[in-house]
């Protein structure tokens, strides 16, 4: 076998237990789509997916040393699978047209929600996204209105996705052993996308600026007459950023010029 030391630095935590990677495997029927993994890492999870005969299976990595590891696999199977060495943050969504993709990946932690994120903007080319992340992370990806997770980012993962969680895996289930609980949560892609993501998105930074103070106080660094529109469509200014709904940014960012 090839000797392979974890890298901290790219959130190298496999996922050792057969019976979860094997459900992670059976969470959606693989056979025939196009499966994007994402940090494909020895290939443990990649190995169940490809038993699974999908069309093609894409997997991106950015750790290079992993390459025999993921050659081995590759050659062991006639499906159609590529292996990019590059920076999942840095790779461009939008070639990934046609298909709808079914994007399954036990994410390196450091990096999950800049990559969620970033996925929004091509959430239409998703069919589903499967993600084990930090338990923390998942709860603020799925959190609702005047809870303690409840934010920027749950808001605007929520405009384009219903968010499930799936279930919790302990830390002794990967090797090495991360120092926090993680979630298998699922994305589902909405179809109608009824805002502008710029300007909620805008509104949102200004909004929870600073969460704990009222709305008005966060407020006070748009103009006069955006203000004034907010206010008349009734919405309590003295209420804080987490206790207003998801439908209530949208409406306020339409107001906004
Ligand atoms: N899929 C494997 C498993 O389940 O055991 C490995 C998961 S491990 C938590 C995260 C993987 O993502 C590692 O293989 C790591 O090298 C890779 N990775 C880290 N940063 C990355 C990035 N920016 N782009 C692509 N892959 C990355």
């Amino acid at each position: 076998m090839f000797s392979f030391h974890p890298k901290k630095k790219f959130g190298q935590n496999f996922l050792k237990n057969k019976d979860l990677l094997k459900k992670i495997s059976e969470l959606k029927d693989f056979e025939n789509k196009l499966v994007l993994e994402i940090g494909p890492g020895k290939g443990a999870l990649t190995e169940y997916l490809l038993k699974k005969q999908p069309e093609k299976l894409i997997a991106i990595e950015k750790d290079e040393e992993l390459k025999p590891f993921l050659l081995k696999i590759q050659k062991k199977y006639s499906i159609n699978f590529e292996i990019i060495f590059q920076d999942a943050l840095r790779y461009e969504y939008s070639k990934l047209k046609g298909k709808k993709i079914f994007l399954v990946a036990n994410l390196p932690y450091h990096i999950a929600t800049t990559l969620v994120i970033k996925w929004l903007k091509y959430i239409e080319n998703f069919e589903s996204i499967i993600i084990m992340v930090q338990r923390e992370v998942a709860e603020r990806l799925s959190a609702k209105v005047s809870t303690k997770f409840y934010g920027r980012t749950s808001i605007l993962v929520q405009l384009h996705s219903d968010v499930k969680k799936i279930f919790d895996v302990s830390p002794e289930n990967f090797h090495p052993q991360p120092k926090v609980n993680s979630s298998v949560i699922e994305l589902s892609p909405k179809s109608n996308l009824n805002f502008n993501y710029e300007k909620v998105d805008e509104l949102l930074k200004i909004c929870f600026a600073q969460r704990r103070k009222k709305l008005k106080n966060n407020l006070n660094k748009i103009s006069h007459s955006n203000l004034e529109k907010i206010i008349k469509s009734g919405i309590d200014l003295n209420l804080r950023p987490q206790d207003i709904s998801i439908e209530n940014y949208v409406m306020m960012s339409n107001l906004l010029i």
